[in-house]
């Protein structure tokens, strides 16, 4: 018989790829494919769902083609992907109604306004972990319900369909078969109990939004059907994993013990902790979140989501034109002359864990005459470490438990710079990996459980580089102080509407 290969397919924010993995764990070969990322107003942030499903399809067959394996090598696919991000699609067509709002999006703030306004809070936080934000779900599609003309007719008729994108890529994958949601994303929408695992009737009525779009909860590692042979070359590839990205990474990262943590440098930053199957409700601005399910076991998590991590230097780039490629940033920090009052609070959607403040605009305070672009370049990356400690403490406080390892992935992990600053700032060691796809790795893991191509003691990564901290505590709790004072005053600024 011809080698087996477990095949993810990883849907970010920014991109979409298709990676194979070897018995071994070896990532065998990748492709990869921009994606497009809308920002039609100020704090909208949208995408088009058919092109996201264009990305699938060119992914599958460019690895197929770049790898040149028989498709039948595949032994079953695994689906990571971008999280609360929310489309709703005609039954009948399978058209998108409208753009797919994404998770940065804070388009539907005011909902959230009046959902808070209502006294739904407590309730919220209860059944569901999470609070009530334009981050989750469930806002982004009573905004569409409101504003799509006729989607609620739709609704109301049977006619609509609501997935996160795992829903959306498997209902297409499968050739309109399977219309489900692994509970890691369930999870996300703010309509499901956490408890119970279910859709939950009472925030439905709250929001008004009709239980029959929704897709069936299913666990996170099952063999749930297979593609339709017209979309893989002729074969029936079970797919047997979705998962949330930042539930995928902890799984790739082999945090499957309690108290494991590990935090993801990508478009955002995402700290999360295996908690076991136990729920930890956070009194410090976490969130309560299901990392997965296999068989009957649940494991959750304590989460903190920062908005805007690697995604800084990408706007330094695009924007500011700061650098050509992301790789140099390092060694500009590297190079940049000490001025250790200039801070960059990249609060370009608001801020997440642990502020939670949606109105908060992005800010570069302490520039003096002499900043340069190495030294705005080096703030950058230090706001994603800054941001990283800021949940770290809350964690701890929530946790009782004291984080004295952290294991990392992300693109922006690739920027030493970053990683040795934040093993100083936060006075512990880092573990960075050599397979660095560690999301995609961990969707490959959950698919290949549930055929039986690993068990879990054949699951294994090998660390690439440990950062150990080389600085003193005394001297980074200073500068964490003046972060502080950033974000303090980053917050305090509330601009008057400008009307013309
Ligand atoms: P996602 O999975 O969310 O699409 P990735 O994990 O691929 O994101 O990370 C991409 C992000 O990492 C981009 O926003 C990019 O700006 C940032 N990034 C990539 N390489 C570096 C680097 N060497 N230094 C800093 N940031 C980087």
């Amino acid at each position: 018989m011809d080698k087996q290969y477990i095949l993810a397919i990883d849907h970010g924010t920014t991109s979409t790829r298709a990676i194979l993995f070897d018995h071994e764990c070896n990532m065998v070969d990748i492709v990869q494919k921009e994606g497009k990322v809308e920002y039609p107003k100020s704090g909208w942030v949208e995408q088009d769902a058919l092109a996201v499903w264009l990305d699938i399809l060119y992914v599958i067959a460019g690895i197929i083609n770049k790898s040149g394996i028989k498709p039948d090598q595949v032994a079953a696919i695994g689906i990571s992907n971008q999280r609360e991000t929310s489309v709703l699609w005609d039954k009948k067509t399978g058209l998108p109604i409208g753009k797919a709002i994404v998770w940065q999006s804070r388009q539907t703030s005011e909902i959230c306004d009046r959902w808070k306004e209502e006294g739904l809070e407590e309730m919220v936080r209860q059944k569901t972990g999470l609070r009530i934000d334009p981050y989750f779900s469930a806002s982004k599609i009573a905004w569409m319900l409101e504003n799509i003309e006729g989607a609620r007719e739709k609704a109301e008729n049977g006619d609509l369909m609501f997935g996160t994108m795992d829903s959306w890529i498997v209902w297409n994958l499968s050739g309109e078969e399977r219309h489900i949601t692994d509970v890691s994303n369930a999870s996300r929408t703010l309509l499901c109990n956490i408890e119970t695992l279910e859709w939950d009737d009472e925030l439905l009525e709250a929001f008004h939004i009709p239980k029959t779009i929704l897709p069936e909860i299913v666990p996170t590692s099952f063999n749930y059907g297979t593609t339709a042979p017209y979309h893989f070359f002729g074969s029936r590839i079970p797919i047997c994993s979705m998962v949330g990205d930042q539930q995928a990474a902890l799984f790739g990262q082999l945090c499957l013990e309690k108290g494991m943590v590990k935090n993801t440098y990508g478009t955002g930053g995402f700290l999360l902790m295996n908690t076991g199957d136990k729920i930890v409700r956070s009194k410090n601005g976490l969130l309560s979140t299901v990392a997965w399910k296999i068989g009957d076991h649940v494991t959750y998590a304590l989460e903190g989501s920062i908005f805007v991590s690697g995604s800084i230097m990408k706007w330094m780039r695009d924007e500011l034109q700061l650098f050509d490629d992301v790789k140099v940033t390092s060694q500009m920090a590297n190079n940049a002359k000490a001025q250790d009052d200039l801070f960059i609070v990249p609060a370009f959607v608001g801020l997440g864990a642990p502020y939670w403040d949606d109105k908060a605009k992005a800010s570069i305070v302490g520039l003096t005459l002499g900043s340069n672009r190495n030294q705005i370049v080096k703030a950058g990356i230090e706001s994603m470490a800054y941001q990283a400690k800021d949940v770290m403490d809350a964690m701890e406080k929530d946790s009782n438990l004291k984080i004295s390892k952290l294991k990392v992935d992300g693109g922006a992990t690739s920027n030493d710079y970053l990683l040795q600053f934040q093993a100083n700032l936060c006075q512990c060691a880092l573990e960075r990996f050599k397979v660095t796809e560690l999301t995609a790795l961990g969707a490959a893991f959950l698919a290949g459980l549930a055929i039986g191509y690993w068990k879990l003691e054949n699951l294994k990564i090998e660390i690439d580089q440990t950062f150990e901290p080389n600085k003193k505590k005394e001297e980074m709790d200073l500068h964490f102080e003046n972060w502080h004072r950033a974000i303090a005053s980053c917050q305090a600024f509330k601009p008057v509407q400008v009307e013309g």
